[in-house]
């Protein structure tokens, strides 16, 4: 028998595999897409240099390339796929930069191709919380209505004063604002935290993932914060450098975030995936699959599960 609900091994988290494999029937899989969108925190509508931890390509080192057209992007990613997961399905994912910032003509044009296309079962869609006009969310909610749609909203951390040194040009409450519109809607929110923010305490990055186990979300990925090179980051690492996680803080501050999670919110991820080769620190999160290992046996070793925190009504 299986110890967690939302398992079919012996995971003590809701994992994304679980999800699709339910909902599917199938392998399914991420194609990361470059739409060529640009993002407001960078061109100066609400604010200017971006994030401080945002690489060049807008958070996008495993989007498609740019000078390909979409079409092209997808299926080069879907034939590697192919080869390792034959009739894998897949999700377009718009990734790099703010999928939601441009004229709506543009943004359509981007989308149609994929809601009818053979194998894909959903589209995803990453932006800023501050940036759905009505008429893109008119347009979301009309997408919502023909296929699977998610929208994915960075948060980052809930603490504003993070939020302004690290320069996320909108506060918590745009965020909450951002998020009630989708869910009005009734669209798929997943939400991104980071974890090892300059200036934040192990308590902080605990008390946003209990804010975010509050709301009404479908799903959350947890990142570590990677120094990437050439970002203003790397800058303010090499001037005055912070504290970075270690790998066992890591572990233990994940494990307790994810007993604050209700059971039911699909963990997409819960840690990042840094291009490598531009990658300061830290280094340990490298390897990937051990760190989840180690999750999942310090799950086992506290006994902890998905949402154990979470006070039950009586
Ligand atoms: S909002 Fe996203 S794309 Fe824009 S600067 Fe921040 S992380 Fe990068």
């Amino acid at each position: 028998m299986n110890l967690f609900k939302y398992s079919d091994d012996n995971k003590r988290y809701h994992t994304f595999n679980y999800y699709l494999k339910n909902k599917y029937q199938s392998k399914v899989a991420k194609v990361s897409l470059n739409a060529g969108f640009t993002c407001p925190n960078r061109d100066g509508t609400k604010g200017t240099g971006g994030c401080i931890f945002c690489s060049s390509t807008g958070s996008g080192d495993f989007a498609g390339n740019i000078q390909d057209s979409l079409e092209i992007q997808f299926s080069n990613v879907s034939l590697l796929l192919q080869n390792k997961w034959p009739n894998c399905k897949y999700i377009a994912y718009f990734q790099a930069n703010t999928n939601t910032y441009g004229p709506l003509k543009k943004i359509k044009a981007c989308i149609e191709p994929f809601i009818n296309k053979k194998n894909v079962v959903a589209i995803s869609i990453a932006t800023r919380p501050d940036c759905l006009e009505t008429d893109v969310l008119n347009y979301l909610a009309e997408v919502n209505n023909r296929c699977d749609l998610w929208v994915e909203l960075g948060l980052q951390t809930i603490h504003d004063q993070t939020g302004e040194l690290i320069n996320r040009g909108h506060n918590y409450q745009d965020f909450l604002d951002g998020l009630n519109k989708l869910r009005k809607l009734k669209i798929n929110v997943c939400v991104h935290i980071i974890n090892g923010l300059p200036g934040e305490t192990y308590e902080m990055m605990l008390e946003t993932a209990k804010a975010v186990g509050q709301l009404d979300i479908q799903a959350l990925k947890i990142h570590m914060l990677y120094v990437i090179e050439k970002t203003k980051l790397h800058q303010l690492y090499l001037q005055q450098p912070f504290k970075i996680l270690s790998r066992d803080e890591y572990i233990d501050l994940v494990v307790k975030q994810l007993s604050y999670i209700p059971e039911n919110i699909v963990i997409e991820r819960l840690t990042g995936d840094g291009n490598i080769s531009d990658l300061v620190a830290p280094l340990w999160s490298i390897r990937k699959v051990t760190i989840l290992n180690d999750i999942d046996k310090l799950m086992v070793a506290k006994d902890y599960y998905q949402g154990c925190k979470i006070k039950k009504p009586i």
